[in-house]
Protein backbone atom coordinates (compact mmCIF):
# COMPACT_ATOMS: atom_id res chain seq x y z
CA UNK A 1 0.00 0.00 0.00
CA UNK A 2 1.58 3.47 -1.32
CA UNK A 3 1.35 6.11 1.56
CA UNK A 4 -0.81 7.87 0.07
CA UNK A 5 -3.40 5.39 0.04
CA UNK A 6 -3.22 4.62 3.82
CA UNK A 7 -3.38 8.77 4.80
CA UNK A 8 -6.86 8.36 2.05
CA UNK A 9 -7.78 4.97 3.98
CA UNK A 10 -7.13 6.65 7.45
CA UNK A 11 -9.50 9.49 6.38
CA UNK A 12 -11.72 7.38 5.27
CA UNK A 13 -11.86 5.71 8.93
CA UNK A 14 -11.94 8.64 10.39
CA UNK A 15 -9.36 7.54 13.51
CA UNK A 16 -8.89 9.31 17.07
CA UNK A 17 -5.32 9.68 17.97
CA UNK A 18 -5.53 10.85 21.63
CA UNK A 19 -6.37 7.89 24.41
CA UNK A 20 -9.73 7.37 25.68
CA UNK A 21 -9.60 9.08 29.28
CA UNK A 22 -10.98 6.54 31.79
CA UNK A 23 -10.44 8.05 35.20
CA UNK A 24 -12.70 11.01 33.51
CA UNK A 25 -15.43 8.67 32.35
CA UNK A 26 -15.39 7.38 35.85
CA UNK A 27 -15.92 10.58 37.57
CA UNK A 28 -18.24 11.78 35.48
CA UNK A 29 -20.36 8.81 36.26
CA UNK A 30 -19.53 8.46 39.59
CA UNK A 31 -21.45 12.26 39.45
CA UNK A 32 -24.39 10.41 37.44
CA UNK A 33 -25.03 8.52 40.69
CA UNK A 34 -24.52 11.32 43.05
CA UNK A 35 -27.25 13.12 40.40
CA UNK A 36 -29.76 10.61 40.46
CA UNK A 37 -29.96 10.55 44.21
CA UNK A 38 -28.34 7.29 44.73
CA UNK A 39 -25.49 6.75 47.36
CA UNK A 40 -22.39 6.25 45.45
CA UNK A 41 -20.68 4.29 48.05
CA UNK A 42 -22.99 2.04 48.64
CA UNK A 43 -22.22 -1.78 48.27
CA UNK A 44 -23.51 -2.42 44.84
CA UNK A 45 -22.73 0.60 43.52
CA UNK A 46 -19.39 1.35 44.79
CA UNK A 47 -17.05 -0.12 41.62
CA UNK A 48 -20.20 0.76 38.65
CA UNK A 49 -18.08 3.76 37.50
CA UNK A 50 -15.13 1.72 37.11
CA UNK A 51 -16.78 -0.70 35.07
CA UNK A 52 -18.68 1.42 33.46
CA UNK A 53 -15.48 3.49 32.41
CA UNK A 54 -14.31 0.04 31.07
CA UNK A 55 -16.94 -0.61 29.08
CA UNK A 56 -17.27 2.42 27.43
CA UNK A 57 -13.51 1.78 26.21
CA UNK A 58 -14.93 -1.74 24.88
CA UNK A 59 -17.96 -0.68 23.04
CA UNK A 60 -16.13 2.32 21.86
CA UNK A 61 -12.59 1.01 20.70
CA UNK A 62 -14.14 1.35 17.07
CA UNK A 63 -12.52 5.19 17.53
CA UNK A 64 -9.42 3.49 18.07
CA UNK A 65 -8.54 0.34 15.68
CA UNK A 66 -6.03 0.67 13.12
CA UNK A 67 -7.63 0.74 9.71
CA UNK A 68 -4.54 -0.52 7.59
CA UNK A 69 -3.43 -3.16 10.34
CA UNK A 70 -6.97 -4.24 10.46
CA UNK A 71 -6.34 -5.32 6.61
CA UNK A 72 -2.95 -6.14 6.07
CA UNK A 73 -1.95 -8.81 4.09
CA UNK A 74 -5.24 -9.58 3.54
CA UNK A 75 -6.17 -7.43 0.13
CA UNK A 76 -5.63 -9.51 -3.17
CA UNK A 77 -5.07 -8.81 -6.50
CA UNK A 78 -7.82 -11.57 -8.46
CA UNK A 79 -9.39 -11.69 -11.71
CA UNK A 80 -12.90 -12.02 -10.72
CA UNK A 81 -15.57 -10.00 -11.12
CA UNK A 82 -18.76 -11.41 -10.01
CA UNK A 83 -20.85 -10.43 -7.12
CA UNK A 84 -19.27 -11.21 -3.67
CA UNK A 85 -21.89 -11.09 -0.66
CA UNK A 86 -21.11 -11.48 3.25
CA UNK A 87 -24.45 -11.50 4.66
CA UNK A 88 -25.94 -11.87 7.93
CA UNK A 89 -22.95 -10.43 9.91
CA UNK A 90 -23.97 -9.66 13.32
CA UNK A 91 -23.29 -6.04 15.40
CA UNK A 92 -23.96 -4.08 17.90
CA UNK A 93 -23.56 -0.48 18.03
CA UNK A 94 -24.38 2.37 20.36
CA UNK A 95 -26.61 5.22 19.58
CA UNK A 96 -25.64 8.73 19.96
CA UNK A 97 -28.66 10.18 20.74
CA UNK A 98 -29.37 8.28 24.30
CA UNK A 99 -25.86 6.21 24.41
CA UNK A 100 -28.21 2.61 24.15
CA UNK A 101 -27.77 -0.15 22.10
CA UNK A 102 -28.99 -0.58 18.62
CA UNK A 103 -28.33 -4.44 17.77
CA UNK A 104 -28.67 -6.62 14.19
CA UNK A 105 -27.54 -7.27 11.25
CA UNK A 106 -25.50 -6.43 8.08
CA UNK A 107 -25.36 -7.87 4.35
CA UNK A 108 -22.41 -6.43 2.70
CA UNK A 109 -21.75 -6.97 -1.10
CA UNK A 110 -19.32 -5.59 -3.61
CA UNK A 111 -18.11 -6.23 -7.19
CA UNK A 112 -14.35 -6.88 -7.36
CA UNK A 113 -12.32 -4.50 -10.17
CA UNK A 114 -8.81 -6.17 -9.64
CA UNK A 115 -8.91 -6.65 -5.53
CA UNK A 116 -10.42 -8.69 -3.62
CA UNK A 117 -10.08 -9.37 0.52
CA UNK A 118 -10.39 -11.84 2.78
CA UNK A 119 -14.10 -12.12 4.01
CA UNK A 120 -13.39 -12.63 7.73
CA UNK A 121 -12.09 -8.70 7.20
CA UNK A 122 -15.62 -7.58 6.21
CA UNK A 123 -17.14 -7.92 9.89
CA UNK A 124 -14.34 -6.48 11.10
CA UNK A 125 -14.56 -3.45 9.34
CA UNK A 126 -18.21 -3.54 9.92
CA UNK A 127 -17.27 -3.38 13.56
CA UNK A 128 -14.94 -0.78 13.36
CA UNK A 129 -17.37 1.74 12.55
CA UNK A 130 -20.39 0.09 14.41
CA UNK A 131 -18.09 0.48 18.05
CA UNK A 132 -18.52 4.51 18.18
CA UNK A 133 -21.29 6.54 18.64
CA UNK A 134 -23.41 6.29 16.10
CA UNK A 135 -26.52 6.73 13.94
CA UNK A 136 -27.52 4.03 11.71
CA UNK A 137 -27.72 5.75 8.30
CA UNK A 138 -23.99 7.18 8.89
CA UNK A 139 -22.90 3.84 10.03
CA UNK A 140 -24.06 2.03 6.98
CA UNK A 141 -22.62 4.94 4.43
CA UNK A 142 -19.65 5.24 6.37
CA UNK A 143 -18.91 0.59 5.73
CA UNK A 144 -19.73 1.15 2.13
CA UNK A 145 -17.44 4.33 1.72
CA UNK A 146 -14.35 2.48 3.63
CA UNK A 147 -14.44 -0.57 1.59
CA UNK A 148 -15.17 1.83 -1.86
CA UNK A 149 -12.06 3.43 -0.83
CA UNK A 150 -9.89 0.13 0.12
CA UNK A 151 -10.88 -1.68 -3.13
CA UNK A 152 -12.01 0.74 -5.60
CA UNK A 153 -14.48 -1.79 -6.57
CA UNK A 154 -17.31 -1.77 -9.31
CA UNK A 155 -19.71 -1.14 -6.94
CA UNK A 156 -20.57 -1.36 -2.61
CA UNK A 157 -23.65 -2.24 -1.72
CA UNK A 158 -24.20 -2.01 2.36
CA UNK A 159 -27.94 -2.78 3.99
CA UNK A 160 -27.87 -3.02 7.74
CA UNK A 161 -31.23 -3.82 9.76
CA UNK A 162 -31.14 -3.07 13.48
CA UNK A 163 -33.11 -2.75 16.82
CA UNK A 164 -33.04 -0.22 18.92
CA UNK A 165 -33.31 -0.04 22.41
CA UNK A 166 -34.34 3.52 22.95
CA UNK A 167 -37.27 3.28 20.98
CA UNK A 168 -37.93 0.02 22.21
CA UNK A 169 -38.12 1.17 25.86
CA UNK A 170 -38.77 4.90 26.37
CA UNK A 171 -41.51 7.50 24.82
CA UNK A 172 -43.88 5.49 22.77
CA UNK A 173 -42.68 2.32 23.79
CA UNK A 174 -42.95 0.99 19.55
CA UNK A 175 -41.82 -2.70 20.32
CA UNK A 176 -40.64 -2.80 16.74
CA UNK A 177 -38.54 -0.70 16.46
CA UNK A 178 -36.85 -2.03 13.54
CA UNK A 179 -34.53 -0.10 11.00
CA UNK A 180 -33.20 -0.56 8.34
CA UNK A 181 -31.12 1.52 6.02
CA UNK A 182 -29.47 0.78 2.87
CA UNK A 183 -26.20 2.52 1.30
CA UNK A 184 -25.32 1.85 -2.40
CA UNK A 185 -22.30 2.66 -4.59
CA UNK A 186 -21.41 2.35 -7.90
CA UNK A 187 -23.32 -0.60 -9.57
CA UNK A 188 -25.24 -1.07 -7.48
CA UNK A 189 -26.91 2.29 -7.43
CA UNK A 190 -26.48 2.43 -11.19
CA UNK A 191 -27.95 -0.87 -12.40
CA UNK A 192 -31.21 -2.44 -11.16
CA UNK A 193 -30.10 -5.86 -11.96
CA UNK A 194 -27.35 -6.07 -10.02
CA UNK A 195 -28.76 -4.38 -7.01
CA UNK A 196 -31.80 -6.73 -6.87
CA UNK A 197 -29.42 -9.98 -7.27
CA UNK A 198 -27.90 -8.60 -3.90
CA UNK A 199 -31.73 -7.23 -2.23
CA UNK A 200 -33.07 -11.23 -3.45
CA UNK A 201 -29.95 -12.96 -2.04
CA UNK A 202 -30.48 -10.91 1.50
CA UNK A 203 -33.98 -10.98 1.38
CA UNK A 204 -33.66 -14.92 1.93
CA UNK A 205 -32.61 -14.33 5.75
CA UNK A 206 -32.57 -16.40 8.75
CA UNK A 207 -34.02 -15.37 11.79
CA UNK A 208 -35.82 -12.16 12.44
CA UNK A 209 -34.25 -9.92 14.79
CA UNK A 210 -34.65 -10.11 18.61
CA UNK A 211 -32.75 -8.08 21.52
ZN1 LIG B 1 -31.46 6.67 20.51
Amino acid sequence: MTDHQESTLRQAAGIIESEIDLEAIERAAHTMLVAFGEDPNREGLARTPGRIARMYEELLAGYRTDPIELVNDAVFQVAYDEIVIVRDIEFHSLCEHHLLPFIGRAHVAYIPRESVIGLSKIPRIVDMFAHRLQVQERLTTQIADYINELLHPQGVAVVMEALHLCSMIRGVKKHDARMTTSAMLGTFRNNMATRMEFLDNISRSAEPLHF
